[in-house]
């Protein structure tokens, strides 16, 4: 079974990585994904899968399902880019299309080794012997808010038993790290537009409430928990020096590793927010454009996933791939690798420099990181909360390369990122196969999460009745 699962993707490689270049290429925004779902969607639909397209409100959020009956197991595909980043799949820096978005993510890797994971396992669905059904998720704006979050309200994880995941990376790892839980709003302020030189008295400036609330903030800082992280940016603060700005808006992110965390803190940022509309007589409005969990990762799940990285092996880099890695290196800040020490129990540390001295990582290293935080955040950790869920990475970047990196758009469109993904496939599909085989794995890993789950149910942290934030995307 798994060695036909792994045939299947050595047979199918340039399909994939074909597939996988033209997302590359296409390198849309969150919610934009159009050609690349549709390229998705068209690869699945050809190969026999019943496709529901545009579900949760999102044109470019989509299942597939292939196979009968339970359990149901699911996998995560996203396929969104980052702005800004275009680059050619070139050792150095150089531009692909000026100002043009970029897969700084791998998210073109990520929605295609997944893809290729479900096309395997269907392979050996079809050879039959095999109970169950594979589903794709195809999830959008993974980078922008909370996609799977909208799925999950609208029910389409209510049936799932198992979700498993991945994410290009720059080791071949587990992932045993939870995320941070988030909420992203924006705070708009309305006041009243006035000559700013003749008629001062008669405008109250709604960029003077952004930069209050800003000091407010800044002041909270020193009285949060210290793993609680606040970022801003002022998305509007007016448009002429002469003019008292009657619009200004200004985006928060609340960071921390639990959600009652993030919602405390939350409710604290509001009141500064109210605050600085009572010294500036403005009004004040929230754009809650989204909130997410931390992850929750199940042991059952991990467990197989370990099993299959095993079975499956590192990717293979050959001497164009380390040439390649060397060169991109020369661009890496020198204390980048930093990071992953902390990471590293102490009895580890001399296996870990040595690994973390090469280029590119070519073996499967123990998983490290448990009980951790991982500093960013990801909508992964609400189908986390939802249904039992195991997540690892390959080795698809080079060693040190910094997160959302035009480094990490150069190595996703060539082989480098390609190795990474074909093995990413061949990990999933043994580990979706490993559950469809063994029915006491699917309940165990259902238990362990339900009694994690006990006290504290998922509960949204979207609001009713919320619309995925189109009015955000830059015309
Ligand atoms: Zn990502």
């Amino acid at each position: 079974m798994f060695r036909q699962a792994i045939k299947w993707v050595r047979a199918n490689r340039e399909l994939l990585i074909d597939v996988s270049d033209q997302i590359w290429q296409f390198a849309e925004l969150g919610l934009e994904e159009f050609k690349s779902s549709n390229l998705l969607i068209k690869t699945l639909n050809e190969a026999g899968f019943s496709v529901s397209s545009n579900v949760a409100d999102m044109p470019t959020a989509f299942y597939a399902d292939y196979g009968k009956g339970k359990p149901i197991i699911g996998i995560l595909g996203e396929y969104d880019a980052l702005p800004g980043l275009s680059q050619k799949a070139k050792p150095f820096k150089e531009v692909l299309t000026e100002g043009a978005p970029g897969h700084g993510c791998g998210h073109n890797l990520l929605g295609v080794g997944s893809l290729g994971a479900a096309l395997a396992v269907k392979d050996v669905i079809d050879l039959g012997n095999m109970r169950g059904t594979i589903r794709y998720y195809g999830c959008p704006a993974e980078e922008t808010f909370n996609a799977k979050g909208y799925m999950i309200k609208e029910g389409l994880f209510d049936d799932l038993d198992i979700a498993m995941t991945w994410h290009p990376g720059n080791l071949n790892m587990l992932n045993l790290r939870s995320s941070l839980a988030m909420n992203s709003v924006v705070f708009k302020f309305h006041g009243r537009t006035a000559h700013a030189a003749a008629d001062p008295q008669n405008g109250r400036s709604a960029l003077d409430a952004v930069e209050l609330m800003n000091v407010g903030a800044n002041f909270m800082r020193e009285h949060m928990i210290s793993d609680a992280k606040l970022h801003y940016v002022i998305t509007h603060g007016g448009d002429v020096p002469n003019v008292v700005p009657a619009e200004a808006e200004v985006h928060y992110f609340v960071r921390a590793p639990e959600r009652h965390q993030v919602e405390e803190l939350y409710v604290r940022l509001i009141n500064i927010a109210k605050g600085a509309t009572l010294m500036t007589e403005t009004t004040m409005e929230i754009d809650f454009l989204s909130g997410m969990f931390n992850t929750m990762y199940t042991e059952v799940v991990d467990d197989v996933i370990s099993d299959s990285m095993k079975k499956v092996g590192a990717p293979r880099f050959n001497k164009g791939d380390i040439t390649f890695a060397k060169e991109l290196k020369k661009s890496i800040p020198k204390n980048s690798l930093e990071e992953y020490y902390k990471f590293i129990p102490p009895d580890m540390m001399e296996f870990g420099k040595a690994i973390l001295s090469q280029p590119l990582n070519k073996i499967i290293i123990p998983p490290i990181g448990k009980g951790k935080v991982d500093l960013g955040s990801t909508d992964v950790a609400d189908v986390s909360w939802k249904v039992p869920l195991g997540e690892f990475e390959t080795a698809c970047e080079i060693l040190g390369s910094p997160g959302h990196s035009w480094q990490n758009v150069a190595t996703s469109g060539m082989s480098i990122g390609h190795k990474g993904m074909l093995t990413a496939a061949k990990i999933l599909a043994v580990s979706a196969l490993e559950f469809m085989q063994n029915p006491n794995l699917v309940e165990n890993a259902i238990k362990e999460h339900n009694i994690a789950h006990k006290d504290k149910p998922y509960k949204s942290p979207l609001p009713d009745g919320l619309k995925p934030p189109f009015h955000r995307l830059k015309k």
